[in-house]
Order: structure tokens, then C-alpha cells, then sequence
């Protein structure tokens, strides 16, 4: 049997330790073997960023702009540690983040789910996926002790007239305390409602946004106007498609998501974001479960596993230990890119193969054939784990029987 080919590129990341090992596996067994793709190759690993001085994830980010789909192996963040270890000329820049903001993308976790890994909370059934808003907020906000009696107002200086800043009184102190100033603007915030709006349209879920507009009457409620504005101009398609959007009170949409059923897209403030994701993974299971895909306001999508780079795994595998890691989500990263592919360009052939080897890797687990990470959630319990290679081969074996018929 021929390979399948794909008629456009896909931009593909390489990365750092243990996801690195991993993706080379993926790749040779389960995409190359199969697929005749015209890959466009950045290596995003920490000594190809120093080498480059980061411009290799810039270029990245460019080119997925223009290609359109892209999928990216996890990689490290440096921090001082990692500088000191792989004796970086500078503390690098998170990779996700120079991605995410030339881009200006938003990202959604999206978690895998099988019959024999029941969710925490147990009326989930279907997905549920957390839309961030990944600008301003909390995130970037300024702080102030307050030592001693005071006044504390919030102060704006209109750039056209500079002499008559706008003054609005915050608070009087009669004894220390704290401040905190807050900012973020219409057009991040609007980017982020075309985003998830352009993501709920493309898997066909439902919306969900809430912030806490009832006592933030000008903060929060600029971002449900502007929800409302640009939902207003897509009303259409979420009627045709079925699907339908709700602005709700925050502690309303908490209450709500543990009654409901999953199938919805939940956007949420940075910080609201933050808390809410975590919340979700751990009540699905695994983080070796959990995809994540950054969508752009011009239809890029770039996909990747939510989790970093396993390091524990890789110090393992490093003094020649063996491994059980996870590759489920990095897996479902390249299912999704090649879905999206495959999508773009009608190329149903790349699709169906997408849909066949997601399901090689949920038939396996169903059937008890898991990483280490997976046994402890699986019920009935397996008496056995797989080795990290182990497990993708038998993803590969059940691969190859459905593609041969
Ligand atoms: P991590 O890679 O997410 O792993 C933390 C722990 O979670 C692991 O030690 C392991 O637990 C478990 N785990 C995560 N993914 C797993 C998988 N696929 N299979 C099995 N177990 C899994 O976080 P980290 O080790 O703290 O961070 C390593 C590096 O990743 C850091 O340099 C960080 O900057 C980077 N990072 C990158 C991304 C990204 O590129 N998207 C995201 C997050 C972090 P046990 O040790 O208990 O087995
Ligand atoms: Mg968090």
C-alpha cells in the first residue's frame, strides 16, 4: 500500500528530554512509516534555542502563521537552574510564550478520555476544555504595601491632554494594608473572544464564558460586552451547527459544570484560567492526558501535549533505566495537526488516518495496555505496565491492522 500524502506542509517542533525520545518514537513508528509529509523542521531543543539565540522560535512561530498547522514537542523553560545547566549566554524566554504572542493565540486543553479511566467528577462524560485568556490581569498587574495612613486613588493620564489626569479615589487608610492596580485592553480582549469563538465553532462544542460582572460593573463587564459583540457577529454559524453560547455569572458556571455532562468550551479570565485548568485536569485524571492546542484569530493551529518535558523520566532513561512515559498526548498532538491538515486541504484520506491511529491508542488502553502513570486510574486495574517504547509499539501493531483493512 502506498503512503498517504498530504498536499500542504506542517510546521513540526522539535524539543527537549523525555517528550524529545518520545516524538522521535511517534515519528518513525506511527507518522513516517505511513504518511508522506513535506514537514518544515525547527528544532526547538534548549541547545538549538542557544545556538540561534532563540531566533529558531521566532522563525517557528512565523512559519506556522503562514503554513497555518503546526505541532510542537514539549520543551524546557529555563529557569536559573537551567541556565546554569546547559550554560545558557541568557535566561531564554518560555517558547510557548514568544509562540503564543506573535501569534496572538489563545490555548485550549482539551482532555483524551476512555471507557476505563473514569473522571473524578462523575457526571463527566464528554470533554470539557479551558480557554485562557493569557494576557493582562493579575499577570501583570502592580502591587503596593501600604505602611501608614493614606489616600489611595487610580490615576490616568490621557496622552492628548497630559495636564488633566483622570483621578478616581480607591481608598482612605487609617492603618497599613495592600494595593493592587489591574489593566488589560479591548483589543487582547477582543482577540480572545474570536478565539474561542473560532475554536468552539471548529469542534462544534458550546460556549461558556463568565466573569463576575455583578460587582465588577466596568471591569469584568467589558469583557462580557465585548463576548457578546463579537458572538453577536457569528450567531449564524453556532445555529447551524447546533451548538449555543452562554455568558454566565462565575459561581454560576462553577455550580454548573459539575452538573453538566461536559461538551463545552469554557473561556475564563487569566487568572480564572489558571485555577479553572488545573481544577479540570485533575478532575479528568492524567496530565499525560491532557492535549493542548494554541488557536490564532487568522486560523493558525498549533498542537502539543499540555504537560512539559518529564524530566524525572528523562534522568531515568539517562543512567539507563527504563522508562514508562506517557505518549498519549503527544500522539494526539500530531492526530490533531494532521485532522487539521487534512481538513484544510480535503484530504480525507489524512483525516480517517488521524481518526485510526487515535483510536489504535484508546483500543489499547481500553484493553488495558497503558503507561505506569494510567494503572492507578484504570479500573479494572492491569497486573502490568508498558515500557515508554513498548507502548507505542503496540499502538503501532494496532495502527498497521486497521490501516490494512
Ligand atoms: P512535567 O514534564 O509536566 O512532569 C511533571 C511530572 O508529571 C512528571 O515527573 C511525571 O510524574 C508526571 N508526568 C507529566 N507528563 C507525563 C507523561 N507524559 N507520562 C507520565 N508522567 C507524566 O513537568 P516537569 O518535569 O516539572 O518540567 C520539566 C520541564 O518541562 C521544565 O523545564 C518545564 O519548563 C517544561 N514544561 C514545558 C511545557 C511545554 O512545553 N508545554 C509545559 C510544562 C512544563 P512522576 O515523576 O510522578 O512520574
Ligand atoms: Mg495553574
Amino acid at each position: 500500500m502506498g503512503k498517504i500524502k498530504a498536499k500542504n506542509p506542517i510546521v513540526e517542533m522539535n524539543g527537549d528530554e523525555m517528550t524529545r525520545i518520545i516524538w522521535d518514537m511517534i515519528k518513525q513508528k506511527l507518522i513516517l512509516k505511513h504518511l508522506d509529509l513535506n514537514l518544515i523542521e525547527f528544532d526547538l531543543g534548549m541547545e538549538s534555542r542557544e545556538a540561534t539565540g532563540d531566533q529558531i522560535t521566532i522563525d517557528a512561530a512565523k512559519a506556522i502563521g503562514e503554513i497555518g498547522v503546526g505541532v510542537k514537542c514539549a520543551t524546557i523553560t529555563p529557569d536559573d537552574d537551567r541556565v546554569r545547566e546547559f550554560k545558557l549566554t541568557k535566561q531564554w524566554k518560555s517558547p510557548n510564550g514568544t509562540i503564543r504572542n506573535i501569534l496572538k493565540g489563545t490555548i485550549f486543553r482539551k482532555p483524551i478520555m476512555v471507557k476505563n479511566i473514569k473522571p473524578f467528577v462523575r457526571t463527566w462524560k464528554r470533554p470539557i476544555v479551558i480557554g485562557r485568556h493569557a494576557f493582562g490581569d493579575l499577570y501583570r498587574s502592580v502591587e503596593y504595601r501600604v505602611s501608614e495612613p493614606g489616600r489611595t486613588d487610580l490615576k490616568f493620564t490621557p496622552a492628548s491632554n497630559p495636564d488633566e489626569p483622570v483621578r478616581v479615589k480607591m481608598f482612605d487608610f487609617q492603618s497599613p494594608g495592600i494595593i493592587m492596580g489591574m489593566h488589560n485592553t479591548d483589543e487582547s480582549i477582543r482577540i480572545f473572544a474570536k478565539n474561542c469563538i473560532a475554536y468552539a465553532i471548529d469542534q462544534k462544542m458550546d460556549l461558556w464564558f463568565s466573569v463576575k460582572d455583578t460587582i465588577s460593573k466596568t471591569y469584568h463587564a467589558r469583557f462580557r460586552d465585548i463576548f457578546a459583540e463579537e458572538y453577536e457577529a457569528e450567531k449564524e454559524q453556532f445555529s447551524e451547527l447546533g451548538i449555543e453560547y452562554r455568558f454566565l455569572l462565575i459561581d454560576d458556571a462553577v455550580a454548573q459544570i459539575m452538573k453538566k455532562d461536559g461538551g463545552v468550551v469554557w473561556a475564563l479570565r487569566n487568572y480564572d484560567g489558571d485555577v479553572m485548568s488545573d481544577m479540570v485536569a485533575a478532575g479528568f485524571g492524567s496530565l499525560g492526558m491532557m492535549t493542548s492546542v494554541l488557536v490564532s484569530p487568522t486560523g493558525a493551529f498549533e498542537y502539543e501535549a499540555a504537560h512539559g518535558t518529564v524530566k524525572r523520566h528523562y534522568h531515568q532513561h539517562q543512567k539507563g533505566y527504563g522508562t514508562s512515559t506517557n505518549s498519549v498526548a503527544s500522539i494526539f498532538a500530531w492526530t490533531g495537526a494532521l485532522r487539521k491538515r487534512g481538513e484544510l486541504d480535503s484530504t480525507p484520506e489524512l483525516m480517517d488516518f488521524a481518526d485510526k491511529l487515535e483510536e489504535a491508542v484508546i483500543e489499547n488502553i481500553e484493553q488495558g495496555i497503558a503507561t505506569k502513570d494510567l494503572l492507578p486510574l484504570m479500573e479494572p486495574q492491569p497486573s502490568e505496565h508498558q515500557t515508554t517504547e513498548g507502548f507505542i509499539d503496540h499502538v503501532a501493531a494496532k495502527l498497521e491492522e486497521k490501516l490494512a483493512g
